[in-house]
Order: C-alpha cells, then sequence, then structure tokens
C-alpha cells in the first residue's frame, strides 16, 4: 500500500504537464503513471487535485536568516530565524532554501560551516543547503579549504567584488585572491556565486552623491549602476574564463540590462555562466523608491530603470537568467525602513512566501509562458545549478517527494495579514492568479488548506555536488 497519491490533471513533470498520478511511498516518489492508475484503495491517503497545478516544492536558492542587521535603536540585530523563514516558505510551495555559511578572519572554513549548522540544525522546518562566503583579503590556505568544503557537500563559493557600501570594508575579495578561489572551483567541482559590482564605481559614486547632498535612498540606482554591474560582470566572467578548465560562475540578483547582455554573450561563447535575478527587481523600478516606505522594495545592488526591468524579462524569457530567487532577509517594517541614505537602506526583502504565486501570475497568467517554463525557473533551475537534481525539482520517480499545489481557485490581493514572515510586504495589494492549496515536504503534508503541520524538525540538510555538465556550460 503506498503512503500517499496526489493524483492531477496537470501535474508539472520533466517529460511536460501531464494527467498523472504521483504515487509517494516514504520520502520519495515511488512511481508517476497516467491518470487513474492508482485509485483510492492504493494508498493510505489519495488526493484529487483535479486541475489545481502540481509541480515540484519551490526552491529558493538566496536566503539570509539569523543576518546581520541593525535593529531600528541602532543596536546589532539579527534578521528572522530559519524557523519563520522556513514556516513562510511552506506556506507559499517552497520547500527547499539556500542559505549561506559567512567565514570570518581568524576561523577555518570547517569551524564557520559547524557554527552556522548550529543555527539550522532542528531549527527549519523545510529542506536547506548552504553557500559559503569568504571576504577580505583571503589568507593562502582558504582556497584549499575551501576545496575540502567542495567535496564535502558545499559546492559554492559566494564572492563579493565590492563592499557594497562605504561602511562595509572588508566585504570585497579582490580579484588576485577570486582568481585563486576560480582554480580551486574549476579543479573540483565548485561553482562561484558571486555579488558583482564594480568597487571603485560604486564607491566613487558614494563620494560624489556625497558632495552633492544627494544621499536620499532614491538615488541608489545611481551608486548600484548599471555601468558597475557592466564592467564588474565583464571582468569576472575574463578572469573566470582565463583559468584551465574554466572557472563556472553564477551571478547573484542579476539587476541590470548590462548584467544580462554579459551573461549572454558569455553563454554565446559557451561560457558556463549563469544568472539569477529577484522577484523584486522583475517587478519594480528605482520610481518605486519614491513611493511612501520606499525602502521596502529595495535590495543591494539596486532597483534599476524601466528598460533594465524589460530586460530581465527578456532574459528569463530567452534563458540568459535561469532563476528567480527573492534575497529574503526577514525583518520588521520598522528595521527596514529604518536606514534611508543611499549608504544605509537596509538590503534584503522579504518575499519567499509569495514567490511563487507572483511569479505564476506573471510568467503564466499575464506572459502567457508555460507552466513549464515557470517550474523551471523557480524549482528545476536552481536544483540543476545549485547540485540538487534529480532529488529535488522533479516529479520524477526516485525524486523526493516535495510538491507544491497551486490553486487557481484561491487568487487573490496579497494582504501582510495573511502572510507568515514579517508585519510587511513589499507585495502589499499585488493580484495574484493563484496561491499554494496544498504543500508536501518529503511525503509530508505540512500545508494543507492554510492549516500548517511541519515541525522545526522536518528540515534536513543538503549536501550538494554539481552535475560536471553544468558546470561545464551546458544549458539546465
Ligand atoms: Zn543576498
Amino acid at each position: 500500500m503506498l503512503d500517499l497519491v496526489i493524483s492531477g490533471e496537470r501535474v508539472v513533470t520533466p517529460s511536460g504537464v501531464a494527467a498523472v498520478d504521483v504515487a509517494i511511498q516514504g520520502e520519495t516518489i515511488a512511481a508517476v503513471a497516467t491518470r487513474g492508475t492508482f485509485g483510492p484503495g492504493s494508498a493510505h491517503r489519495h488526493i484529487d487535485a483535479g486541475s489545481r497545478i502540481v509541480m515540484p516544492g519551490g526552491i529558493d536558492p538566496h536566503v539570509h536568516c539569523l543576518w546581520f542587521v541593525p535593529n531600528p535603536d541602532g543596536s546589532a540585530g539579527l534578521s528572522d530565524p530559519p524557523a519563520t523563514v522556513s514556516r513562510a516558505a511552506l506556506y507559499g510551495g517552497t520547500t527547499t532554501i539556500i542559505d549561506f555559511v559567512r567565514w570570518t578572519h581568524g576561523n577555518t572554513i570547517a569551524q564557520a560551516i559547524d557554527r552556522r549548522q548550529q543555527d539550522w540544525v532542528g531549527q527549519c522546518h523545510c529542506d536547506y543547503s548552504l553557500h559559503v562566503m569568504v571576504e577580505g583579503q583571503l589568507p593562502p590556505d582558504i582556497p584549499e579549504q575551501l576545496a575540502q568544503a567542495i567535496r564535502n557537500g558545499y559546492p559554492t563559493i559566494k564572492l563579493f567584488t565590492t563592499d557594497i557600501t562605504p561602511s562595509r570594508r572588508g566585504r570585497m575579495v579582490d580579484f588576485g585572491d577570486i582568481w585563486e578561489v576560480f582554480q580551486v572551483t574549476a579543479r573540483e567541482g565548485g561553482l562561484c556565486v558571486v555579488h558583482g559590482e564594480d568597487n571603485d564605481i560604486v564607491m566613487h559614486m558614494y563620494e560624489k552623491l556625497g558632495r552633492e547632498g544627494r544621499t536620499h535612498f532614491q538615488y541608489l540606482s545611481e551608486v548600484h549602476n548599471t555601468l558597475s554591474e557592466d564592467l564588474s560582470f565583464r571582468r569576472v566572467i575574463r578572469l573566470a574564463e582565463s583559468v584551465p578548465g574554466r572557472a563556472p560562475i553564477y551571478f547573484m540578483h542579476v539587476s541590470a540590462a548590462t548584467g544580462v547582455q554579459a551573461i549572454r554573450e558569455a553563454r554565446e561563447r559557451g561560457s558556463p555562466v549563469y544568472g539569477e535575478t529577484l522577484h523584486q527587481y522583475l517587478m519594480y523600478t528605482d520610481a518605486d523608491y519614491q513611493r511612501p516606505g520606499g525602502q521596502m522594495f529595495h535590495t543591494y545592488p539596486s532597483l534599476k530603470s524601466e528598460t533594465d526591468r524589460q530586460a530581465l524579462w527578456a532574459g528569463a524569457e530567452d534563458g540568459t537568467l535561469q532563476t528567480v530567487a527573492t534575497d529574503e532577509l526577514c525583518c520588521t517594517l520598522a528595521t527596514k525602513l529604518q536606514g534611508s541614505r543611499i549608504d544605509d537602506t537596509t538590503g534584503g526583502n522579504a518575499g519567499v512566501e509569495p514567490r511563487l504565486a507572483v511569479m505564476y501570475t506573471e510568467m503564466v497568467g499575464r506572459r502567457g509562458w508555460s507552466l513549464e517554463k515557470f517550474v523551471d525557473l523557480t524549482s528545476t533551475h536552481a536544483a540543476k545549478l545549485m547540485g540538487l537534481y534529480p532529488r529535488k525539482g522533479a516529479i520524477a520517480p526516485g525524486s523526493d517527494a516535495d510538491i507544491a499545489v497551486l490553486d487557481p481557485g484561491l487568487a487573490r490581493t496579497v494582504r501582510k495579514e495573511q502572510l507568515h514572515e514579517t508585519d510587511y510586504t513589499p507585495w502589499e495589494g499585488h493580484e495574484v492568479h493563484a496561491w499554494p492549496s496544498m504543500t508536501v515536504l518529503r511525503g509530508k503534508v505540512v500545508v494543507e488548506d492554510g492549516r500548517f503541520t511541519g515541525e522545526l524538525s522536518d528540515g534536513r540538510f543538503l549536501p550538494r555536488r554539481i552535475d560536471p555538465a553544468i558546470l561545464a556550460g551546458g544549458d539546465v
């Protein structure tokens, strides 16, 4: 007897949208068969999803939990923990999130990983994994420590090419050290996930706008500008291509037309270069900084122009950009709005819960894209690029039974009171064409009709290994 069967007319599988039964035994998918193969008597529980959309659980490859953020009184604080973010993720149909280990000077990479895991083990409702972030001037033995981390299931290394703001000096890794890390990732099967901005341009603009008295956050796109993204992406790509075997690159939070074009050209050369954008970059522009509480739409680098926004959509459509993440940083509205200058506005965003519904609405509802393409951009591609496929990101035999059911009957206007993150949402008042009615994590129904039945012990760490075909630049 099977544990669970989900039968639907519109199930998104790797071979297309089909009317199938998804048979689940324990934590995994045992079979995917023509609808009606597994009747109500064949399982402990049989769910008929009808015409609702049955898709693999969403994957958000870029979130920050317990992340440093000043409190409104100026004291040091942290963003919300995995318990809060993972619960909201599951409510929104996302079953896997990827956060960061932050290595700091004086520690080994292994120590940083162990310490960060203490924030997560037994404290996350959904499955999770971790990128390893390094910063500043790297001691000479760090690249080899990263090689060990890659072998141990942490294949993605986060690098900044900028300090981001004048107060965050020490975040940037210089190109000599990046060159060393690239040689390790190229050799060991790692993937650098890069925050790419040109530090000279960014810091120059902080000084220039400071001199001119234009320090209000509405000018953020002049500081974190399109030229900076252009120069930085191309310099990173050139360096990566110079390394024997070519170092694969995944640009996080691509925000500008120039960034999209740099990735596109690299991919046309066959280089292993990939791009992520954020749902707020796809949906908002720097004009939204002018709105009351406009900081709530911001994350670094910055929102850009309408032209850039359209270029991001074009990049998502033609395959230049493969994933849509959130850069989640869950905090209160008071914390999010505390800074109002170009150099102190809080980055990150609360958005892990509405991500699937917002993107379904825009991609499938408004643009007429296929369900498969929507699922690729919100789940499957992240699984492939981050080394989780086919365990995650697929409704297929042998995959983890992570499933979201999107119900067009639950179309609604997004209201913060209905969400489970914090006391605000940048998506307030946004119309969505569907909402998840059910989320299944490794065979366990964790959200059903608004009821949460998950536990903190449910989430599991996912060690990762990236497919060599991806690292060689293949299409996802
Ligand atoms: Zn981030």
